[in-house]
């Protein structure tokens, strides 16, 4: 199999620092997206890439393989977190994809988080990967399109995410590839600012796979260049194989779809873990109790119809014909919140009891007034 690639990364026209880090070599192909203060983005995301190059050297050319070597790019970024404070809760979203050569060429692709790849064939573009964000969750659940979790206000928050934890789910797929195939990877960057459709016009205006690859970090910049972004374009030349698309996913189930947000960050972990502990012991309960009683139990927060803060009675999504109902609402909207409580709200932080609700309400109304006092002390100073 003979391919031709090229790759190309701009900070974008708002940020002050590149948190991507990339890698484009014969057999493996890497962009990862940073995140964390004091350039811990940068560290989190390049410790992704040199681990994964470092893993490679002994060939990647299985789905367990592939799913190891992220593993360990995972702790290596954790272990780092641990030991430099100003590194601590750093993290790193990641898509990787692995050629495997033979009778029948075919591409591992590995993903944590909403970085991406695509294939674009007969100038068609298909995803190849799934984004582990709150906003794939909502058009998983026909909540929202696709197109409109694009331009949705919390689109950045993933649900997973390299370094945040002990250990992460790391989905792998499996796809025949044929000649003519282009393959991109590229960050957030590129698809918060320009949508699939334009970016299948702008694969087929250019054939060269660097020129592809800076034309469309140009169109991201144009649209406005909010965020870092990084794209890598990869063409397959040789006539090889059968044309067969896996486009399966091999290890995804909707529980894992649906796991806990990884990125609460350490300052918060405490609240987590209460939270965490909360849920536990509210499902025990409600193992013992008739399911009436359960689908009434417990309590969540949430954005209302009207994007407010609100507590809900009841469980996220409701069981059978027990929907959740308001049982507290607030005109506190999203753009109020910090980023961490957005996150908790957005994905509906679970109570065991009223009080507890509540007290987490108490809890957002002073960060929403800490965050205000602070606002104003830094305008009155400068
Ligand atoms: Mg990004």
């Amino acid at each position: 199999m003979k391919l031709k690639w090229g790759a190309s990364t701009d900070v974008g026209m708002v940020r002050q620092q590149n948190e991507d880090s990339y890698l484009a070599e014969e057999n493996l192909y890497v962009v990862a997206d940073g995140m964390g203060g004091h350039n811990a983005g940068e560290v989190a995301s390049a410790l992704a890439v040199t681990t994964l190059k470092a893993g490679a050297r002994t060939g990647i050319d299985s789905v367990e393989r592939f799913r190891e070597l992220v593993q360990q790019a995972n702790t290596a970024i954790y272990t780092a977190s641990l030991d430099d404070s100003t590194q601590s809760g750093m993290g790193t979203t990641l898509t990787a994809l692995s050629i495997v050569a033979g009778e029948e060429p075919r591409v591992l692709v590995a993903n944590v988080g909403d970085a991406r790849t695509y294939l674009w064939r007969n100038n068609a573009l298909t995803r190849l990967s799934v984004d582990h964000s709150y906003v794939q969750e909502l058009v998983n659940e026909g909540i929202i399109t696709p197109e409109e979790a694009r331009v949705h206000p919390r689109r950045n928050i993933v649900t997973r995410a390299l370094g945040i934890d002990r250990s992460v789910v790391v989905d792998v797929f499996s796809h025949l590839v044929r000649t003519g195939d282009r393959i991109v990877l590229c960050s957030d960057g590129l698809v918060d600012e320009v949508s699939d459709a334009d970016i299948a016009v702008v694969l087929g205006q250019h054939s060269d796979p660097q020129d592809t690859a800076e034309a469309l970090v140009m169109v991201a910049n144009t649209a406005g260049g909010r965020d870092n972004t990084t794209v890598i374009v990869i063409d397959v030349l040789d006539d090889i194989s059968e044309p067969v698309v896996l486009p399966t996913p091999d290890n995804t189930t909707p529980m894992e779809a649906l796991a806990p947000m990884q990125l609460t960050p350490a300052k918060k972990s405490k609240v987590g873990m209460v939270l965490f502990w909360s849920a536990l012991v509210a499902i025990v309960f409600s193992a013992i109790t008739v399911i009436g009683v359960y689908g009434r139990s417990g309590y969540f927060i949430g954005f209302d119809s009207n994007d407010q803060v609100a507590i809900y009675r009841g469980r996220v999504g409701g069981i059978l014909w027990f929907q959740p109902t308001i049982e507290t609402q607030t005109s506190m909207s999203g753009e109020e919140l910090p980023e961490d409580i957005l996150r908790d709200v957005a994905l509906n932080r679970e109570f065991s009891s009223s009080s507890q609700a509540s007290k987490y309400l108490a809890l957002i109304r002073i960060a929403i007034i800490d965050a205000t006092t602070t606002t104003s002390t830094t305008t009155t100073v400068r």
